[in-house]
C-alpha cells in the first residue's frame, strides 16, 4: 500500500464524455499501480445543472469501463456544513472578508478598468472595511496574496508560475450563502487527503487560485498533473461534431470496454510503439512520465481497429452474450435459431463492432430470407434450378452436417454432375442469406443445419427468374 490518494471529480451535468473518462482512467491506473486509493467525488454544487440522472450515467460508465473506486462517491451537496465552517475560519482569521459591492458597482469598476487599459480585477474596496455587518447582503471574498508569485511543478507540464497580482480576490461564498467552485474543490481535496490532483488542463488556471487557499487554511498543497485536452481531427476541441463523445454511446454502438480503455489511454500516453494493452499491463506500465504535453487527437478509425482486435481475441462466450444482447435490442428472436456461439464465431473475422456482428447475424435467425435486389437478379436466375436441386439432393444425403461433410458433399456433387462451383455457390449464398457477403457456404450450412439450409434453397428455387 502506498499513501497515494487520487480522485476523479466529475460534475454531474451530463454523461461521462471521452475526456472525463480518460482523466478517470489515468487516476485509476495510478492508484492501482501504486497500491494507492482512488476516490470518487461528485461535484454537484451547481444545483441548477446537476442531476441524479447524470450521476447515474457517470457511475454506469465507470462501471462499464471497469474503473472501480475505493472511496466515495462523495457528494459535495452533502458537505455544505464543512464548507461553511471553513469559510467562517477564514473570516475569523482575516484571510477572507465580506464584500458589499453591488453587481452594478462591480460592473462599473470593470468597465472603468477596461477603459483605462487595466485588468478587470476586483479593486479591493471592501478588503479593509472595518464594519462587516452580517445582515446586509454580501459575498465573502478570499484575500489573495497581492505580491510574489504562485508556482507549482506540474507533473505533466513542468513548472508553471503566475504573478500573484494577477489573482483576483475570489468570491468563495455567494450572496445566497452557497460556496463557490474553486473553494470547495480545495476543501474537498484537502480533507479527503488527496495528494496528487490529476485533471484536465482546462483547470490549469484554477490551480494558482487554489494553492493560496490551501496555504491559508494550513493544508498541505497536493501535487498537480494537468492532462492535455482531446481534440477532433480538425484540431478543434472534441465535440459532438466529431462523432459520439459519450462513453456509453460507444457501448451502444457495439464497442468493447477494453477497446475503449486501450484507446483512451493512448490518447496522450505512450509506451514505445506498443498499441495493445490489457488493463493489467496498463496498471504495470502506466506513468505520468510518458504522458505528452500536447493535446491528443481523437481518431475513430483507431478505436475501431482496437475494437476489432478485441472482438477477435475476446472470450467467445462473453462476446456471444454481448451480441445476443444487441440482437435482442434489435428485436431479433433467437430462441429457435442455430447455436449462437457458432453463429458469432463464423462472423468474428469480419466485424469491427458488436453491432456489426449482430447485424451480420440476423440472417441466421430469419424465418424468411429477403433478397437484396441486385444479388437476386444476378444469382437467382432460372438456370440455377437444376444446380440448386442437386445441392439439396446432396445435402439431404449427408449423414451428418459439418463443414467438412458439406465440403465433401459439394465435391461429390461436382464430380457426379460436372457442375462448377460458380454455377451454384453464389446462388446458395444468396439463398441462405439474401446477400453476397457472408461466411463460407460450408460454415453457414453446418450452422443452419440440413433442414433449414434446404428449406432456404427451396424457397430460392421458387423465386428464380
Ligand atoms: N468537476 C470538475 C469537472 O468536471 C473537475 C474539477 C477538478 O478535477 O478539480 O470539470
Amino acid at each position: 500500500m502506498s499513501d497515494l490518494r487520487v480522485r476523479f471529480a466529475p460534475s454531474p451535468t451530463g454523461y461521462l464524455h471521452i475526456g472525463g473518462a480518460r482523466t478517470a482512467l489515468f487516476n485509476y491506473l495510478l492508484a492501482r499501480k501504486e497500491g494507492g486509493t482512488f476516490v470518487l467525488r461528485i461535484e454537484d454544487t451547481d444545483v441548477a445543472r446537476s442531476t441524479q440522472e447524470s450521476t447515474d450515467a457517470i457511475l454506469q460508465a465507470m462501471d462499464w469501463l471497469g474503473l472501480s473506486y475505493d472511496e466515495g462517491p462523495y457528494y459535495q451537496s452533502q458537505r455544505s456544513e464543512l464548507y461553511q465552517e471553513k469559510i467562517d475560519q477564514l473570516l475569523e482569521e482575516g484571510k477572507a472578508y465580506r464584500c458589499y459591492c453591488t453587481a452594478e458597482e462591480l460592473e462599473e469598476k470593470r468597465n472603468k478598468a477596461q477603459a483605462e487599459g487595466r485588468k478587470p480585477k476586483y479593486d479591493g474596496t471592501c478588503r479593509d472595511r472595518a464594519d462587516q455587518p452580517i445582515d446586509q447582503p454580501h459575498v465573502v471574498r478570499f484575500r489573495s496574496p497581492d505580491s510574489g508569485e504562485t508556482a507549482f511543478d506540474d507533473k505533466i507540464k513542468g513548472r508553471i508560475s503566475f504573478d500573484n497580482d494577477e489573482l483576483d480576490d475570489l468570491i468563495i461564498r455567494r450572496t445566497d450563502g452557497t460556496p463557490t467552485y474553486n473553494f470547495v474543490v480545495v476543501i474537498d481535496d484537502a480533507t479527503m487527503g488527496i495528494n496528487l490532483v490529476v485533471r484536465g488542463d482546462d483547470h490549469v488556471n484554477n490551480t494558482p487560485r487554489q494553492i493560496p487557499m490551501y496555504e491559508a487554511l494550513g493544508f498541505p498543497v497536493p501535487e498537480f498533473a494537468h492532462v492535455p485536452m482531446i481534440l477532433g481531427a480538425d484540431k478543434s476541441r472534441l465535440s459532438k461534431r466529431h462523432g459520439a463523445t459519450s462513453v456509453m454511446a460507444y457501448r451502444d454502438l457495439g464497442y468493447l470496454p477494453e477497446a475503449m480503455v486501450n484507446y483512451l489511454v493512448r490518447l496522450g500516453w505512450s509506451y514505445g510503439d506498443e498499441e495493445i494493452f490489457s488493463m493489467d499491463e496498463l496498471i504495470e506500465k502506466f506513468s505520468l512520465d510518458n504522458v505528452g504535453r500536447s493535446a491528443g487527437v481523437f481518431n475513430p478509425e483507431k478505436l475501431l481497429w482496437l475494437n476489432a482486435h478485441y472482438i477477435k481475441n475476446g472470450d467467445i462466450d462473453r462476446i456471444t452474450g454481448l451480441v445476443a444482447g444487441h440482437l435482442a435490442e434489435m428485436g431479433v428472436k433467437t430462441e429457435n435459431g442455430p447455436d449462437m456461439v457458432a453463429v458469432v464465431r463464423s462472423l468474428l473475422e469480419r466485424a469491427q463492432t458488436l453491432v456489426e456482428l449482430a447485424e451480420g447475424a440476423r440472417f441466421y435467425f430469419a424465418d424468411t430470407i429477403e433478397y437484396e435486389e441486385k444479388a437476386q437478379n444476378k444469382f437467382l436466375t432460372a438456370d440455377k434450378k437444376e444446380p440448386l436441386e442437386a445441392v439439396i439432393k446432396h445435402l439431404e444425403a449427408m449423414a451428418e452436417c459439418t463443414e467438412e461433410s458439406v465440403e465433401q458433399a459439394f465435391a461429390a456433387m461436382m464430380e457426379a454432375t460436372g457442375l462448377k462451383f460458380g454455377q451454384f455457390g453464389p446462388a446458395v449464398r444468396v439463398a441462405l442469406t439474401g446477400t453476397t457477403s457472408s461466411p463460407s457456404n460450408y460454415e453457414m450450412i453446418a450452422i443452419l443445419g440440413i433442414e433449414e439450409s434446404c428449406k432456404r434453397i427451396r424457397a430460392a428455387i421458387e423465386v428464380l427468374k
